[in-house]
């Protein structure tokens, strides 16, 4: 940090030619690509919140706050000094200062509050608190996107969404009635299968108390155990049943059957403690009918799918930042990084890839805000794509900072490790190509509402028309899915840099709609790069 005032002119050597800390920028109006976007998704009303938002994000104290709640990963403890359970993570204090400057900035609660465009809101405030740590994103993004699927059963989610709307961090132990605000986990998967989830094992059974049931079984992931309740998937007499498994119980004791067995050792995304729970007999209570399992989570699926597309996204923003940052302040061979031809050409490149994933991820959660139906297939391919386009993307921007790129005391290796996350949770690459070819073939109306707007963006480059005359809208073949969806997730991403009128439209469509080499920079087509590296540059 820039405030510790390092010594560099040292008794063996002077230390010259490293870039100075990229911290103490906005990371709202400083990136252009995401202001653009979030006025074009219609959010131009929350730009004073994101400006003011952007400067806490980029400061040098909430930048540390990621590399501390990292450092120092969460602890479990499952009994107490006298061995009774407690079943109770410990994090470092940086976990809750970033905790509580997302929740209190609205990532949870905008979309739901009442705001207009809350989902436009709540995506721009997702990419500005990612940038200083991903791991905490996780529980944020669970609290927000659990609401749809609370709302099925009003009696029991009420109380809660209230909780949720209110936009406060509590992280106190005790009963979610005595807590100012709560946040919410999602356990689905199991050792046999966490894609296949109606294989689940986990039984349910009634109490005979309204709604309330016993559940036995275990989850094999379950991130954030330390929230105040989870939804949870088992299977009741009816199939397989969508449930709330709270923490605390009513009468104020905790739930005895939930028990949290062990935290995950992961490559990434270490700040978030990602555990193995085990249900022996917890209580919970029924979101949606019997057998309505699946219908009730995917609404809180969806939600989660969009902030893996906004994740992804400004993952990709914070690795291009860096690495333009470096080259603009390294020369090497008598330049500075930035002018050297090739680079020029590989961090533009770099450029176009961020600006396209974070206009289609704002352009998406526009959507959700209208609630237009192109959100049911734009969703799966946007997190087919952007998410599955984060570590190549990453690793090409880690390598223009050569040596220091690959050094933990840099920010590079964290991006790096955490960035092919989003590809795998909350649907594999695979599964969710699946999930395209299903909604194909059932949702007619799907379909049209996709061609719809791909077709909107017509007559505004000839590159990207030729495109889109080749498109198969109707793919159906599980072999060459991956293919159909990456072409259409292209033409979704050129559709809306066209349609944003992006200063970077026409040399997307040259790069990504034409042939070229499968490296960045591998291309022959002429782009002005400067311009594309000026509009990139963090400010
Ligand atoms: C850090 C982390 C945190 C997580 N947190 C949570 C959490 O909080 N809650 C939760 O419920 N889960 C969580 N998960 C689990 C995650 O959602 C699952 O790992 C994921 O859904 C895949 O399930 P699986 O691991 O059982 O793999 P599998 O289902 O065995 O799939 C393995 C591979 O096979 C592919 N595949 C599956 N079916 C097909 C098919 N028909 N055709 C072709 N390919 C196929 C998949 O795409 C995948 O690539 C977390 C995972 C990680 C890594």
């Amino acid at each position: 940090m820039s405030s510790l005032r390092p010594i560099a002119d040292l008794d063996t050597h002077e230390v010259t030619n490293q870039p100075p800390p990229l911290e103490g920028l906005n990371l709202f109006t400083g990136d252009r690509a995401l202001a653009d976007a979030v006025r074009r998704a219609g959010g131009g009303q929350h730009e004073a919140r994101l400006t003011a938002l952007g400067a806490r994000c980029g400061a040098a104290e909430v930048i540390d706050w990621g590399v501390q709640a990292n450092r120092v990963p969460p602890v479990l403890d499952t009994h107490d000094r006298y061995g009774r359970r407690i079943d109770e993570v410990t994090f470092h204090p940086a976990y809750h200062q970033l905790m509580q400057l997302g929740l209190e900035a609205g990532l949870a609660s905008v979309a739901w509050d009442g705001t207009a465009n809350g989902h436009v809101a709540h995506a721009a405030i997702l990419f500005l608190t990612g940038q200083a740590d991903s791991g905490t994103s996780c529980p944020m993004t669970m609290t927000y996107a659990s609401v749809p699927a609370l709302t099925v059963e009003p009696g029991v989610g009420a109380s809660w969404i209230e909780k949720i709307r209110g936009g406060r961090y509590d992280p106190a132990v005790r009963p979610a009635s005595d807590k100012t605000g709560v946040t919410l986990g999602m356990a689905m998967t199991e050792k046999q299968g966490g894609s296949d989830v109606r294989a689940n094992t986990t039984r349910a059974e009634a109490t005979g108390e309204d709604g309330w049931y016993r559940l036995t079984g275990h989850k094999w992931f379950c991130s954030a155990p330390m929230s105040d309740a989870f939804l949870t998937l088992a299977q009741a007499p009816g199939g397989l049943t969508c449930f709330l498994l709270p923490r605390w119980l009513p009468d104020g004791q905790r739930n005895a059957g939930f028990r949290v067995i062990r935290l995950k050792d992961k490559m990434g995304d270490r700040s978030n403690a990602s555990s193995e729970v085990e249900y022996s007999g917890a209580l919970a209570q029924r979101l949606g009918e019997e057998g309505r399992g699946v219908a009730t989570i995917i609404r809180m699926v969806q939600h989660t799918r969009l902030d893996c597309v906004v994740g992804s996204a400004q993952q990709m923003r914070g690795a291009l930042a860096q690495a333009i940052w470096h080259a603009q302040h390294r020369t090497a061979f008598q330049k500075r990084l930035i002018d050297q031809p090739m680079m020029a050409a590989v961090l533009a490149d770099l450029s176009l890839e961020s600006e396209a994933a974070t206009a289609l991820s704002l352009h998406l959660a526009g959507i959700f805000d209208r609630d237009d139906p192109v959100g049911r297939l734009l969703t799966p391919i946007a997190k087919y794509w952007v998410c599955k386009r984060a570590p190549g993307m990453i690793y090409e921007a880690m390598e223009s900072l050569g040596g220091a790129g690959y050094v933990e005391t840099g920010p590079m290796p964290r991006l790096f490790r955490q960035s092919p996350l989003n590809a795998i949770w909350e649907g594999s690459g695979n599964v969710i190509a699946l999930d395209v070819l299903r909604a194909v073939a059932r949702e007619p109306e799907a379909v049209e509402a996709l061609r719809g707007f791909m077709e909107a963006a017509r007559g505004r480059d000839g590159v990207y028309d030729r495109w889109l005359d080749s498109l198969d809208f109707a793919p159906s073949s599980e072999g060459a899915a991956r293919l159909a969806i990456e072409r259409l997730a292209l033409a979704a991403q050129a559709a809306v840099l066209l349609m944003h009128e992006s200063p970077v439209a026409g040399a997307f469509c040259r790069l990504r709609l034409l042939p070229r080499g499968a490296a960045y920079g591998a291309f022959e087509a002429v782009i002005d790069a400067r311009a594309i590296l000026d509009r990139a540059l963090p400010a």
